[in-house]
């Protein structure tokens, strides 16, 4: 009897310590070639319960690559009257029961991540429904691999039993950190003009000149390794976005403030301003981001193979503007 009271506390302390499947071993990491488009630095904006959202979205696999931890916060520039969010998702697989589970932990407590999202994948879109107690919820993640972009589409049951839209977001890829770049040869700052963009401790660069130009890199995901190298050749110039008609007019800059290599001019301080009727995009400068089209009040501005047909001459405007200014 003695001994058997003695023994229990190294027998709980095996057991909480030892559960089985501390000795399973761990399962093969999860691969999904389309979640794996998810993995990256984000802005996301839209609409949620028809309010504006920017958010910053940053997604990486963790967990023995098991899981894709999604995390979203209100962006830190985002309007004052905008309401502050922010969330974790973990975005798994089980083989099992062959769908997808996506587990939401927000600012909004425990009530709201005590249901699980189960989802399926048709083509490009993974649909997820949560069977909440007050009505199902779906939220179908939707990737555009031609723009590498993602549509977040959140739909719920009202108490009528009518489907409505809760949320409905564009997320645009932005160059994780351009810390982790700037050291390659490859890099945007070797596209900058000498000097403008070298920051301290990086090797000072020069760009050539337009004409000398045969090839350049021109997009953040072919410099993180995910794509191959897009040519710019001289006589055959590949715009990546052009600003077209509707910014005539309106000239409001929200572009400016969004692009990150400030390859959107003129900008509000520069001389020429005020005697441009629009704005226009470098075709050297621009890495092919799309983070200015979301912005623009007036879709003024297009990728290429978007641009509606009427507009095609905006295309040699925007490149013109840039070759008048360098002669
Ligand atoms: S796509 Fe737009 S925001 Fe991105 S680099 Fe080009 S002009 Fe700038
Ligand atoms: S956001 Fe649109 S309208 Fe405003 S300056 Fe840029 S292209 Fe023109």
């Amino acid at each position: 009897m003695k001994t058997w009271f003695y023994s229990l506390p190294i027998i709980v302390l095996v057991t909480l310590t030892s559960p089985l499947r501390l000795h399973a071993q761990s399962p093969a990491e999860w691969r999904d070639d389309l979640v794996d488009h998810m993995a990256g630095t984000w802005k996301l904006q839209g609409q949620i319960m028809g309010r504006d959202a920017h958010h910053e979205v940053d997604a990486e696999w963790v967990l023995n690559h098991q899981f894709l931890r999604i995390h979203e916060i209100t962006e830190t520039g985002a309007p004052g009257s905008e309401k502050r969010y922010e969330a974790t998702w973990f975005l798994g697989y089980d083989p099992v029961s062959e769908r997808y589970v996506l587990h939401l932990l927000d600012v909004f407590g425990g009530r709201f991540s005590e249901t699980l999202g189960y989802g399926v994948r048709d083509g490009n879109s993974i649909r997820f429904v949560f069977e909440y107690p007050d009505g199902p919820f779906h939220t179908v993640f939707q990737w555009a691999p031609e723009k590498d972009t993602w549509r977040w589409l959140m739909t719920q049951k009202d108490k009528d039993g009518k489907w409505a839209t809760f949320g409905d977001f564009q997320l645009t890829r932005q160059p994780k950190s351009l810390s982790a770049v700037i050291s390659g040869a490859e890099s945007p700052e070797m596209l900058q003009p000498e000097g403008a963009r070298t920051p301290a401790g990086a090797t000072a660069c020069t760009r050539p000149a337009f004409g000398d130009i045969k090839i350049a890199v021109r997009s953040w995901s072919s410099i993180l390794g995910q794509t191959v190298l897009k040519p710019l050749v001289r006589g055959e110039l590949e715009m990546a976005y052009v600003i077209a008609e509707p910014c005539i007019g309106t000239k409001d800059t929200a572009c400016v403030d969004v692009c990150p290599v400030d390859c959107i001019h003129p900008r509000k301080d520069e001389a020429d301003f005020e005697a441009e009727t629009q704005l226009y995009i470098s075709p050297v400068e621009c890495i092919d981001c799309g983070a200015c089209v979301p912005v623009c009040p007036v879709t003024a501005i297009f990728a290429l193979e978007d641009l509606p047909e009427k507009w095609n001459n905006f295309t040699p405007i925007n490149a013109d503007w840039y070759t008048n200014k360098k002669a």
